[in-house]
């Protein structure tokens, strides 16, 4: 983590609570509900939590909050641990609040015990209803005065399996005339009978994620417990519990959930662009999930970049999803191997060129894997009698400041030679169908004694070997910056024209492209492999393209 930043507001509570002796070594989690894959905003709060305690030298627990048997699937815990270790953090000890379930059993009946719980027969409906408002005090039902032991006879056959869902529930006796809603007597248990992912049948009652959060907190002896705004009313109640039960006090903090510009954050929408194939999948690289960004190219260190220049706070925005590709260009950049690859090409013929010492049509030539990495080594290009070149680096009547290449004007082929344009051929129905030029041997790059001066520098591909791939260019998947906060259904603001496959042609040596190596495409964009790619059918992500395009569609548009 870099330290030439101020220190954030979680870390300055941190800093205090060491320096006073509250906490010889501080210990956090990341607590998912294990039903859906990560997002970047969960991505967000790991980077948090492991970003904090491996700044203080303390621990990270890895928690599934995993209390409603039926939203959640053991995939999605294999995908969120997978998930979080690509990021590049370890955690301290993997726990599951469902191995929580007998202590959490016995915390309720520690309640029940001391007059601070009751077992409830009234419906969802009733308790609705006698709740009150933000304005008006709730007001306790006949239930609440059940004796201590007719409520540890009513939980623990509620336990037994003796009533149907919704028959009775389990409450904390707090204050019907809170301010805070949460504190009239919220529900502590419910019947469920559902199986679980972990402990199967074992339970048919299942704690409320307020009563096991906080506990489970505390049993893990966790210091600094970090959740999102909308949590804040929650505090109260994760409070009293604990200190009723007088157990560890963990403490909760709050900061502001992440959200990007033009995509959407929760997992439940998420799911239903899964569930309505919008998308082809969790890890669609149009997904903002973690495994979507994986696959489409992002890497780790440009997440973790990205998590770092935002910052937290403690009121909400929306951040600019630009920011976030900005990162990724500027991993990438550093690491991406270049590669030549022609889009929509236009035929070149080098009308003198005939190789001497081969006696071929083609020589190899050596360029840079990267020009900013020495180490990246170097690999071998062809040049020869015929290649391609992009159809828009060619203008029969060029524009005063055109540079690229048109009739009687020179360019230099990347890593090549300089050619220049002396006809132009057209097929029958007056297209162009090739061009004819001649190079200049002694222009040759990295030895060039030519004495000549030229403004542009092409990428192309030799045309004999060259190899057919599949790009596959995705945009934005909504078309508005807020899709969610809208009136409307998110779904209708969705991007039609988010994936395009065209077709591209690559220098040969992209046939030994590895899926974990980065590439860019000079002067397209940063490219991947995907993972339907075949040795036969090759298959690129575009992970960004090199410049923000998108801002300037923005400017052109204003
Ligand atoms: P969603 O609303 O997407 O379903 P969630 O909050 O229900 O998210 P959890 O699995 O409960 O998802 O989240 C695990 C942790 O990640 C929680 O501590 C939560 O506060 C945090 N988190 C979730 N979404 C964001 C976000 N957009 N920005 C920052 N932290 C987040
Ligand atoms: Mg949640």
């Amino acid at each position: 983590m870099s330290t030439d930043r101020s220190l954030n507001f979680i870390e300055e509570i941190i800093e205090k609570d060491l320096q006073s002796g509250a906490y010889s070594q501080i210990c956090t989690r990341f607590p998912p509900e294990p039903n859906g894959y990560l997002h970047i905003g969960h991505a967000k709060s790991i980077c948090l939590n492991f970003g904090l305690s491996l700044k203080y030298g303390g621990k990270t627990n890895l928690r599934f909050d995993d209390t409603n048997p039926t939203t959640e699937e053991v995939e999605y815990v294999e995908s969120i641990k997978e998930d979080i270790g690509w990021l590049g953090f370890k955690w301290s000890n993997e726990f599951y609040a469902s191995d929580y379930f007998e202590k959490l059993y016995e915390f309720a009946v520690i309640l029940i015990r001391k007059g601070f719980a009751y077992v409830d027969d009234s419906s969802a409906d009733e308790i609705a209803e006698q709740k009150g408002t933000p304005t008006k005090s709730g007001v306790r039902n006949k239930y609440a005065d059940r004796t201590v032991e007719e409520n540890l006879k009513l939980f623990s056959e509620m336990r037994e399996g003796k009533y149907n869902d919704g028959e009775k529930i389990v409450r904390a006796k707090i204050d019907m005339e809170s301010s805070n809603m949460l504190m009239r007597d919220p529900i502590l248990y419910r019947i469920k009978k559902s199986h679980h992912h972990r402990t199967a049948n074992k339970w048919c009652i299942y704690p409320m994620y307020d009563f096991a959060h906080g506990q489970s907190d505390s049993i893990e002896n966790i210091t600094h417990s970090i959740c999102t705004l909308e949590f804040i009313s929650h505090r109260e109640l994760y409070n009293w519990f604990i200190e009723k039960l007088e157990i560890f006090q963990s403490k909760q903090y709050e900061f502001a959930r992440l959200n990007l510009s033009f995509t959407i954050m929760s997992k439940r929408k998420l799911l239903q662009l899964v569930n309505e194939k919008y998308v082809t999948g969790w890890d669609d690289p149009r997904m903002p999930t973690i495994s979507g960004m994986r696959r489409r190219g992002y890497t780790p260190e440009s997440i973790r970049d990205f998590c770092e220049k935002i910052g937290i706070a403690k009121r909400e925005n929306i951040i600019d999803v630009g920011l976030l590709e900005f990162c990724v260009r500027e991993h990438l950049n550093k690491i991406a191997l270049r590669r030549m690859v022609v889009f929509d090409p236009i035929k070149v013929v080098i009308t003198n060129y005939q190789n001497k010492t081969l006696n071929e049509n083609f020589e190899y030539l050596n360029t840079e894997n990267n020009n900013e990495d020495p180490n990246a080594g170097m690999r071998k290009i062809t040049f020869g009698k015929e290649l391609l070149i992009e159809r828009n680096d060619f203008m029969e009547f060029p524009t005063k400041k055109y540079f690229r290449l048109s009739p009687g004007q020179m360019v230099r082929l990347k890593s090549a030679y300089i050619i220049k344009c002396d006809e132009i051929i057209k097929d029958e129905l007056g297209n162009i169908s090739e061009l004819h030029c001649t190079y200049f041997p002694e222009s040759k790059s990295g030895s060039d004694t030519s004495g000549l001066h030229v403004k542009g520098t092409l990428h192309w591909v030799g045309a004999s070997n060259a190899v057919e791939v599949e790009v596959r260019e995705y945009d934005r998947l909504f078309n508005v910056e807020d899709p969610s906060r809208e009136e409307r259904d998110f779904k209708e603001f969705i991007n039609a024209n988010s994936l395009k496959s065209v077709k591209g042609f690559a220098e040969p040596s992209i046939k030994n492209a590895l899926s974990s190596e980065r590439f860019q495409f000079l002067r397209k964009g940063f490219y991947c492999l995907d993972k339907e790619s075949t040795t036969e059918n090759l298959i690129f992500n575009r992970t960004v393209t090199l410049k923000d395009s998108w801002a300037k569609e923005i400017k052109k548009d204003k």
